[in-house]
């Protein structure tokens, strides 16, 4: 019960994060437009120019790709699995939920992650052959 609250309320912090991610990209992009069309100045000018250019993209990909977690954590609780690792399934402690709530994957599995260098994807597909040999050995 404490726990379908706690995701409820995740959910409002996810939705109003996303918003916000949402209008700070649209600001960054008509950000990057004016530094576009702009004329060209001398070479110091250019090259401030291209630097914010590209602190701007990093920017943008940093909260695109935040974007794209909170939209992937938000669909996980349409479909009602939010709060269960994508890996091994196991439920993810709402202590790492609450510091890092677009987290999909618990932390044995993301420190697995960091150390193969698999996906998430290719790390649950070597979960579950490991498990279905080890119905092959008890049965
Ligand atoms: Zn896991």
């Amino acid at each position: 019960m404490a726990r379908n609250e706690a995701i409820l309320n995740l959910k409002a912090i996810l939705v109003r994060r996303r918003d916000a991610l949402r209008s700070a990209l649209a600001g960054d992009l008509s950000l990057l437009k004016e530094l576009r069309s702009g004329e060209p100045g001398d070479v110091m000018d250019a090259a401030l120019d291209s630097a914010q250019d590209e602190i701007s993209s990093q920017l943008a990909e940093v909260e695109s790709r935040e974007l794209a977690s909170i939209e992937h954590a938000l669909e996980r609780m349409r479909d009602g699995d939010y709060g269960l690792c994508e890996v091994c399934e196991g439920k993810i402690p709402m202590a790492r939920l609450n510091a890092l709530p677009y987290a999909t994957i618990c932390i044995t599995c993301q420190r697995e992650i960091e150390r193969t260098g698999l996906s998430a994807e290719s790390l649950r597909e070597e979960v579950e052959m490991a498990s279905d040999e080890e119905e092959v050995d008890v049965s």
